[in-house]
């Protein structure tokens, strides 16, 4: 397990006066484990192994507080959560999906669409984020 992105999770609390409880931590690290996405169900199993009867709101709102600051990305296709693998302060994502073995690959190959860009440009709409899904095998499964 990498420990610099949980690094970078704790200076960015300390930088910003966000407390860092034992819950946000937590949850925090068991989606940093898991190799692929996982549903908030699933972190709350794994937290109750770490915190005794965790309360589930108290999760959710963990999940949230990282997700707002784009330290993990939820992957609305398959209702899961996984850690950021590039810079977390990017605005939008692309993933790609593996429908065998369910391995996200988080990339930045792809550009944002020239056409969106132009809606953008003429104000015909203002971005917040985006979220590009894409579903295909990954290259051990082919
Ligand atoms: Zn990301
Ligand atoms: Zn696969």
């Amino acid at each position: 397990m990498n420990n610099s992105f949980i690094d970078k999770a704790v200076i960015f609390c300390e930088q910003n006066k966000h407390r860092l409880t034992l819950p946000r931590l937590n949850v925090l690290k068991i989606i940093h484990s898991s190799a692929k996405p996982i549903k908030a169900y699933d972190i709350l199993k794994k937290l109750s192994i770490i915190i005794r009867n965790p309360h589930p709101p108290t999760a959710y709102r963990a999940i949230e507080f990282w997700k707002r600051h784009k330290f993990i990305h939820r992957i609305e296709s398959l209702n899961a959560y996984c850690t950021c693998k590039s810079d977390h302060l990017h605005s939008g994502g692309q993933f790609l999906i593996c429908n065998d073995c369910g391995t996200v690959i988080e990339s930045h190959l792809c550009n944002f669409p020239e056409v969106f860009k132009n809606a953008i440009k003429k104000k015909m709409f203002t971005l917040s984020n985006w979220n590009l899904e894409i579903n295909g095998t990954c290259k051990k499964c082919s």
